[in-house]
């Protein structure tokens, strides 16, 4: 099941999750979900009997995933013993953000809290760089006592960003740099796109409130689109699925350089609104748009399409929310009626609950750690 450790890579090597049975796993998860839950209740939502949920408490416990007996909010329900709680600290999951030459590492624990972070700068967008990079990473969070059992590796699969035009991840890494590295450090390595990260870090701790579908809507030099339906991240055929930034969305918007008229890409991107405006940063366009038309009808227009691609969202996906993050929030600021305005231009359905979310480099090193997280407890199906 897990690979053969390379004992010369001993120090830097992962510990492997436990091999468990799919119902023990479940049931792992919904704990997780809860932050703790009465075995009963454990047993009710799995549709299993009391006596299987004690071999599978106990399972968990020589596993030393849960502890039982319950603590704090916890002991106000069931009997002491009934209740199970993760071992928030028994596996880690390491994360690293690939910005151009800029890397940021964050390790999180079982509850996706940040317990360690390192970034650096390498010397070339090189794989054996960046995974020697990495492997350096695994073995500091290792000698500082993490129990790592996942390593992920994510950037941009369409262009990192301030690197040359045409330089994404997925061409750096390959499939048979992610394969040695994997051998090498003896456990599970996924290199993937960013936005497929920071949507399974939405979306992972929601598995249980019944949110079966996100769109995740990523606002910067770039426009992302990351999407969860039927409870699985949507990676396409050829793991290109969320190129959605050059939808149409005002017939009398700009040309982007791909040449269509009015894209998203062309009112929304912070590339576009930069190369319209003149300003050197977002923070300028909107401070000059309190006295200047032209910068107030740019970001006018960018809030309206940004409305109307998440109307399109809407239509194909219907999901339970569209989550907005990057610059989304400076870009929107002043201007909800913008926004659901070119909403409610383009959605012909139900209109779906709208967030906005502030990521910065460390969250996307998290997101990236969370990834590692979803996809080891979550299955292959993930
Ligand atoms: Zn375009």
């Amino acid at each position: 099941m897990h690979p053969p450790r390379d004992t010369a890579a001993e120090s830097s090597s992962i510990v492997a999750w436990p091999t468990l049975h799919p119902t023990t796993q479940a049931a792992y998860n919904q704990i997780l979900w809860n932050h703790g839950l009465a075995k009963a209740d454990v047993a009710r939502r799995l549709g299993v009997s009391r006596t299987r949920m004690t071999t599978v408490g106990r399972e968990l416990e020589l596993a030393g995933l849960v502890s039982a007996g319950g603590r704090g909010a916890h002991q106000a329900f069931g009997r002491p013993g009934d209740i199970l709680v993760a071992v928030p600290d028994r596996y880690h999951f390491l994360g690293v953000h690939v910005r151009a030459r800029q890397l940021v590492a964050a390790v999180i624990d079982m509850e996706n809290v940040v317990v360690w972070g390192a970034d650096a700068i390498v010397s070339s967008l090189d794989a054996s760089v960046l995974l020697e990079q990495c492997e350096r990473w695994l073995a500091e969070a290792r000698s500082s006592g993490f129990r790592v059992a996942a390593l992920a590796i994510c950037g941009s699969f369409e262009q990192l960003d301030d690197a040359p035009v045409g330089l994404d991840l997925h061409s750096i890494i390959g499939e048979s740099d992610r394969i040695r590295l994997s051998e090498r450090i003896g456990g599970p390595v996924w290199v993937e796109d960013d936005m497929v990260a920071l949507t399974a870090f939405e979306q992972w701790p929601r598995l249980d409130d019944g949110q079966d579908s996100l769109a995740l809507v990523s606002v910067g030099a770039q426009i992302g689109f990351g999407l969860v339906a039927d409870r699985k991240i949507i990676v396409g055929a050829h793991r290109t699925a969320g190129r959605f930034a050059h939808v149409p969305v005002a017939p009398d918007g700009p040309l982007c350089p791909l040449g269509h008229r009015g894209c998203l890409w062309s009112v929304a991107s912070v590339a576009s609104i930069l190369a319209q405006s003149g300003a050197g940063s977002l923070e300028e366009v909107a401070e000059r748009a309190a006295t200047d038309a032209d910068a107030d009808r740019i970001l006018s227009a960018a809030a309206r399409g940004l409305g109307a691609a998440v109307g399109h969202v809407a239509n194909l996906v219907d999901p339970d929310k569209v989550v907005l993050t990057g610059d989304a929030r400076q870009l929107l600021e002043g201007r909800d009626d913008e926004f659901a305005g070119g909403l409610h231009d383009v959605a012909l359905g139900a209109l779906p609950l709208v967030e906005l979310a502030d990521f910065g480099f460390t969250e996307w090193a998290r997101a990236a750690a969370a990834l590692g997280l979803y996809r080891t407890l979550g299955g292959d199906g993930i």
